[in-house]
């Protein structure tokens, strides 16, 4: 029997509240697609607000003993998670290919990295250091102590199911933070698969609480009322972000926002261009394109461009679509028909802007979401595809002719998560990050994330960081203590 099958004879597929495994107070449902094959695979429960109520009083109930709990414990429950996880990496990696369709590699990579987070944590768990200084007058002394912010609201995308969530419920864990995590709703089984590891691993009952809905603007809204609710942690567009961050501040709730990018990949006429195309098709083909952090515009120096795109189209041209758990394939679908569309819009708007295609284009006419990879050359700079996140295999090429134009380019966006930056020059590497506004920058490399390193954006790509040690500070609020003695 599958994951699949097991967790849905288990009745592991419905909300997850205090411990319980329950189905919706209303009794509406939610269905969860295939988008390899555009049918229904399962019909789980959705959420309402009274359930969203339910979801906050359980955590409510679990804070104050989690709280309580040694960090020791804690981290032994995170890295039990870490073992049960990565010894499920096969099976949970076939769930995510299910709902969510990426190609079975990536969502095998995706959960090893997804159980890094849990395994990061444990370790952050018993690092919760606050500090202690003697005043600048000398009558007192000045210690700083950090502790769980709360219940804490756990928003995320449907791009990465399961690292997206193992990113923030970690930190939280390791914070001693109780939680509600509402899931997109095109991938909820993923999260729930998730939230069965950590009761495994002991993690008590209302700690961790799960609310699949496909009413996520009403369930969120009533929780963010909820003055029960003290953080929001969100990853998704900078669309919902802002208006989240516009509900969070009603009640002045802490949020860290994870939100859109778009990324720039520069390519100097020193770069080795092997090396430059390898990264390129990491940063951009990755999850299909459908990255956060996935490399949205292509700026290369004129003196290379037409060699580059040349292999570039080679690398492109190798690539092979079709469901993701077919032996072999590299490119899953997209995660529904409307992202399809929006490709051969852009597609269509880039060229008639003035572009040329050189590869791609199209959406076959057979079932499944499927875009091809599409390589456009000639962008113009003011080209509308460069102002968007194209969020699907799209690669437009752009020209420079000097570093300065380049950094312009690279600048010219309003948003500023990730950016790449490939050059022979080491020291070039470094001025380059130095002056690029984003907040992650690979030089020669197109694969950045790591949990132990923080992840998050400038400008309206968000706020707050997540990994590292300061993904742990997102759950903690620091207190100061005056004291003489
Ligand atoms: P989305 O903003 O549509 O949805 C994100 C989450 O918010 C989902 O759970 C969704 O159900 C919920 N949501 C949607 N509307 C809501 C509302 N009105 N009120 C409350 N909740 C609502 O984003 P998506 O399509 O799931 O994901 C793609 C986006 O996420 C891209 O913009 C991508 O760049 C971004 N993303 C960012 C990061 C990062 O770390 N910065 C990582 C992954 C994805």
């Amino acid at each position: 029997m599958s994951l699949f099958e097991r967790l849905q004879q288990a009745g592991n597929f419905k909300l997850h509240i205090g411990g319980e495994w329950r189905d919706s107070s209303d009794g509406a449902a939610l269905a969860v697609f295939d988008p390899a094959t555009e049918q229904s695979v399962a019909e789980i429960p959705s959420a309402s607000v009274e359930d969203a109520r339910l979801a906050v009083d359980a955590a409510a109930d679990a804070f104050t003993d989690f709280a309580a709990m040694s960090p020791v414990s804690r981290a032994e429950i995170l890295r039990s998670a870490y073992e049960l996880m990565t010894g499920k990496a096969d099976e949970l990696a076939g769930l995510i290919v299910l709902e969510m369709g990426k190609a079975y590699a990536e969502a095998r990579a995706e959960v090893v990295y997804a159980a890094e987070f849990f395994r990061w944590y444990a370790g952050e768990a018993t690092r919760n250091i606050g500090y202690l200084n003697t005043a600048p007058a000398g009558d007192k002394r000045i210690l700083a102590i950090h502790q769980p912010i709360g219940v804490s609201l756990l928003v995320t995308p449907w791009n990465f199911p399961a690292a997206m969530a193992t990113r923030k419920i970690a930190p939280a864990i390791a914070a001693g933070c109780s939680m509600v995590l509402k899931p997109a709703s095109d991938t909820p089984l993923t999260a729930l698969a998730v939230a069965k590891i950590l009761e495994k691993a002991g993690l008590p009952p209302g700690v961790l609480n799960v609310l699949p809905s496909r009413r996520s603007g009403e369930v969120v809204n009533a929780m963010l009322s909820d003055q029960r609710v003290r953080n929001l942690s969100f990853t998704g567009s900078t669309e919902v972000g802002q208006l989240l961050l516009e509900q969070c501040s009603r009640r002045v709730v802490r949020a860290s926002m994870e939100l859109g990018g778009n990324a720039p990949l520069v390519v100097f006429e020193d770069a080795d261009l092997d090396e430059a195309v390898a990264g390129c098709m990491i940063a951009k083909m990755r999850n299909g394109g459908q990255s956060c952090i996935g490399a949205n515009r292509l700026i290369v120096h004129e003196a290379i461009a037409t060699e580059f795109s040349g292999k570039l189209c080679d690398a492109m041209s190798e690539v092979k679509m079709g469901p993701g758990m077919e032996a072999g394939v590299t490119l899953g679908p997209l995660i529904n028909e409307q992202a399809v569309r929006d490709m051969v819009r852009m597609t269509e708007e880039c060229i008639d802007a003035g572009a040329s295609l050189e590869l791609g284009g199209s959406a076959p006419e057979s079932a499944g979401y499927y875009f091809a990879p599409t390589l456009i050359t000639a962008v113009a700079p003011d080209n509308p595809i460069l102002s968007r996140e194209i969020f699907g295999p799209i690669a437009p090429v752009v020209t420079f002719e000097s570093e300065e134009e380049a950094i312009r380019l690279a600048n010219n966006s309003e948003l500023g998560l990730a950016a790449y930056v490939f050059t022979g020059d080491f020291a070039r590497g470094l001025r380059i990050s130095e002056a690029i506004e984003a907040g992650m920058v690979g030089i020669n490399r197109g694969l950045i994330s790591d949990p132990a390193a923080p992840f998050g954006g400038v400008k309206e790509s968000g706020l707050g960081r997540e990994g590292s040690h300061e993904g742990l500070h997102e759950f903690l609020e620091t207190k100061y203590i005056s004291a003489d003695w």
